[in-house]
């Protein structure tokens, strides 16, 4: 067999356990360079240093002090370095007090309103991350970026530094991990990047509409765009799911491949997790129950209700399926169960479901807020797992529950489709509980499909087992983004 060889990887993001994590994004760059790292390969996270990073904690080191220029301004910039958990694998982080020590990662903690100068943030990273390439000689065959705050990297690179002896060989991947959020900007932010205006001529890779569009560039100029599921591939090039940028896609339909996300087993696993009452397994699922106690009573709920207990986790926005969950929870609350729900989010759904929370207060509860070891309690201590998203582009929360033997619920979209097998479909393979149209009805009867399994002790114990048996390691995930990689290496499409 022909020898492949190391890679060497910089993956680029906004978020990445155990530092930072806002959603799936973090568990995904938690795990994914650990497992590339794990296989020979030498890879690197790099980072914002963020004010909620706990320098000492994360046994931070200086690794460096680099220069980068940025608006017209030198910034001396140190980059710090700290190893993944378990592992060599290093996080190398980015330090720009200005940009960087405030209280949030998107959005500004105190107001919840997106940072007014939040492009620039990243575009700061950007331009200080290709330095750090440049100044300390790193080499990378690959740089990886997610979403839109690192998608200008793949234009830096082909447009800014073709010539540079230091990455003119470095190709680029491109993650779509939600294609929600795009970076649209006034078209003369591009001159920030030190990229000329005129790049932004109509339906150049620039252009959205006049404006500055990151994600299309990123897509562009990327030598390969993967996302997290096969469905949600397909599904991005589509009008409905493309949010404007299936023309995009479908013109580079050949590039953009799915890979499904995993999840970090060791750090979910309902035998040794250590946030859980009781500990389980699918040979010992009847031990499940010990953590419904704590559950109930930790949202204010008797603890000693043995019937159907439904529970989300989740952020609180309409793709998370907000909008159908409120045109059916009144009815939803007239069956015999409870209702819990950790998120934060949108203020108007927060507030909604507050209220619907004070109608019902034995039925339904609420809690408002981003509470880890509560989601983990969550996991274990519910019978079914509520995930009637709109869209998702692969969705972990829905692994999490089938390996805590708690049945999702889903819609069947992205990532969801992907990895549940409903009840209707299949019931010998079951492992939750899916429905294909959007809408409230749907969702009711899905729910309502299984409260009626919840029923038959025999048929849940089944589906409970189905889906703790379940593979959803990295390990396999891992391999396949190897090969991409390595392809991309050795074949970029921009022919050198
Ligand atoms: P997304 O990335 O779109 O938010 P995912 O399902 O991929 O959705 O990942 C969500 C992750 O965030 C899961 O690990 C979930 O447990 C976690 N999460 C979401 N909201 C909360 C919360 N309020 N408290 C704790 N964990 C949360």
């Amino acid at each position: 067999m022909q020898r492949r060889g190391v890679l060497r990887i910089l993956f680029a993001s906004a978020e990445a356990l155990p530092w930072v994590k806002q959603g799936g994004l973090g568990d995904v760059l938690g795990a994914l360079p650990r497992e590339l790292f794990a296989l020979g390969h030498e890879v690197a996270t790099v980072l914002p240093l963020y004010a909620a990073i706990d320098r000492e904690d994360a046994g931070l080191e200086l690794l460096a002090t680099i220069h980068v220029r940025f608006q017209g301004v030198d910034f001396p910039t140190r980059i710090y370095a700290a190893p993944y958990p378990r592992s060599e694998c290093r996080a190398l982080f980015i330090e720009n007090q200005y940009y960087f020590e405030r209280q949030g990662v998107y959005q500004d903690a105190a107001t919840g309103q997106p940072w007014p100068d939040d492009h620039e943030r990243w575009f700061f990273f950007q331009v200080a991350l290709l330095e750090l390439v440049r100044q300390t000689d790193m080499n990378p065959d690959l740089i990886v970026c997610a979403d839109w705050q690192t998608a200008m990297l793949p234009a830096l690179l082909r447009i800014r530094h073709q010539e540079d002896r230091h990455l003119q060989r470095t190709r680029s991947v491109l993650a779509l991990h939600n294609m929600g959020y795009q970076g649209v900007l006034p078209a003369e932010h591009i001159t920030s990047l030190g990229l000329p205006r005129e790049l932004l001529f109509p339906l150049s890779p620039f252009e959205f509409y006049g404006q500055l569009n990151c994600l299309k560039a990123g897509i562009s100029f990327a030598d390969e765009v993967v996302t997290v599921s096969p469905s949600y591939a397909k599904e991005i090039c589509t009008q409905e799911l493309g949010h404007g940028l299936d023309g995009v896609l479908r013109h580079h339909g050949d590039r953009v491949q799915g890979i499904l996300n995993g999840i970090d087993v060791e750090e979910w696993n309902p035998a040794t997790d250590p946030w859980l009452d009781e500990h389980f397994s699918a040979a010992h699922l009847g031990r499940k129950a010990g953590n419904r106690p704590r559950l109930l009573s930790s949202f204010g709920l008797d603890g000693n209700y043995t019937g159907p207990i439904l529970a989300m986790v989740t952020r609180l926005t309409g793709q998370k399926g907000m909008n159908i969950l409120a045109g059916c929870v009144d009815r939803l609350l007239t069956r015999d169960l409870r209702l819990l729900i950790l998120g934060s989010g949108e203020p108007q759904f927060e507030k909604f479901l507050r209220d619907v929370a004070t109608a019902h207060p034995e039925r339904m509860a609420v809690r408002i807020g981003y509470d880890e070891a509560l989601a983990h309690l969550t996991y274990a201590g519910a019978d079914f797992f509520l995930m009637p998203s709109r869209y998702e582009p692969c969705g972990l929360s829905q692994m999490y529950a089938m390996r805590y033997g708690t049945l999702p619920i889903v819609h069947a979209t992205g990532g969801l489709k992907d990895t549940v097998t409903g009840f209707l479909d299949d019931a010998d393979h079951a492992t939750g509980f899916s429905f294909t149209d959007y809408n409230a009805e749907a969702l009711l009867e899905s729910v309502d499909t299984a409260l009626s399994a919840w029923r038959n002790a025999r048929a849940m114990r089944r589906l409970q087992k189905n889906a703790m048996k379940q593979d959803f390691s990295w390990e396999h995930s891992a391999k396949r983004y190897e090969d991409l990689f390595f392809q991309v290496r050795d074949h970029s499409r921009w022919g050198e």
